[in-house]
């Protein structure tokens, strides 16, 4: 056991935020969100408690609040109501456990991981998914409780502008720590993409594409145009580029990036390593981030450089 090993990154989804063009509530309302969520799940890593906790933890901190895209606050479908996707996964055993379409269930996460824990599914879709939660006792609120007037204005924007946004405001939450034993988790959660339609899933609850833990590689969570990184399956490439092709976690993210943008597809991801190692990377201007370990917390919104 390593006492200092212990590291736990956070997103807060990618997007077009730009130095001085983002509202200074919403960034100072994301800053604070990230930094509540480093310490939620900090506070579980320096009891020398798991990783699959402490990410948990975080992504809970992050659904309950209205800033991000997942939970309360999340963005609205085509038909205007919220239908949320989350899941998790612990590198240890690759035991994961993923939910989408719900449209009930306060706590997305937490769903997701007695999913992993009971089973005997991995993934559940749509009212099913709802129903596991009521059976379990996962507390029930209205559609509504969901919603925050920007996320309708938002829609209303879109929907008269005809279009079909995929380009400008990820807000998908993440986290992936590694403990001090060395194991590492990822939780993902979000609401989609606005004006979703037709029961659309992405890639944050698909295993291997938004959301992948492997001890003998990496953990890993995405943000970004969800259908590219479907079609790249862009976790699991970045964990197998580890594992099978040699290269450090770094390069691994920065080349699953590249791919995406060789298919038209720009978001973000977030990596921990076992050996405590951590990464990001962002092919959009910004991307909501933060990082703690034994040494401190760091919290960011624009590129490394603007930040400094
Ligand atoms: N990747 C998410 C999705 O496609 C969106 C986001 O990152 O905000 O559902």
């Amino acid at each position: 056991m390593d006492e200092t090993r212990w590291r736990l990154v956070v997103h807060g989804g990618a997007g077009s935020m730009r130095p001085g063009k983002l509202d200074p509530e919403q960034e100072r309302c994301a800053r604070a969100g990230l930094e509540a969520a480093l310490a939620a799940g900090s506070a579980i890593l320096e009891r020398r408690e798991s990783a699959i906790d402490a990410v948990e933890a975080g992504v809970r901190v992050l659904e309950e609040d209205p800033c991000f895209n997942a939970g309360r606050g999340s963005v609205l479908t085509a038909s205007g109501c919220i239908e949320l996707d989350a899941a998790i996964m612990d590198g240890r055993t690759r035991a994961a456990g993923a939910v989408s379409g719900l449209r009930t269930t306060r706590a997305p996460i937490s769903l997701a991981r007695r999913l992993l824990e009971q089973g005997p599914h991995v993934f559940l879709g749509g009212h099913g998914a709802d129903d596991f939660a009521r059976d379990h006792g996962f507390e029930q609120v209205e559609n509504s409780w969901f919603e925050v007037p920007e996320r309708r204005r938002q829609l209303d924007e879109l929907l008269g502008e005809g279009g079909f946004d995929d380009e400008v405001k990820y807000g998908t939450v993440g986290a992936v720590a590694v403990d001090v034993d060395g194991h590492v988790a990822v939780a993902t959660s979000t609401g989609g993409l606005t004006a979703k339609r037709w029961g659309r899933v992405g890639d944050s609850p698909l295993i291997g594409a938004g959301t992948y833990a492997d001890d003998r590689s990496a953990a890993v969570s995405a943000t970004g145009s969800g259908e590219f990184f479907i079609r790249a399956v862009a976790a699991h490439q970045l964990a197998e580029r580890i594992r099978i092709g040699g290269q450090s976690l770094q390069d691994a993210l920065d080349a699953v990036l590249a791919d995406i943008e060789t298919l038209g597809g720009k978001g973000g991801m977030i990596a921990v390593a076992p050996d405590g190692d951590a990464a990001w990377g962002f092919t959009t201007p910004a991307m909501y981030r933060g990082m703690a370990d034994a040494s401190g917390r760091t919290v960011r919104v624009y590129s490394d450089v603007d930040e400094r």
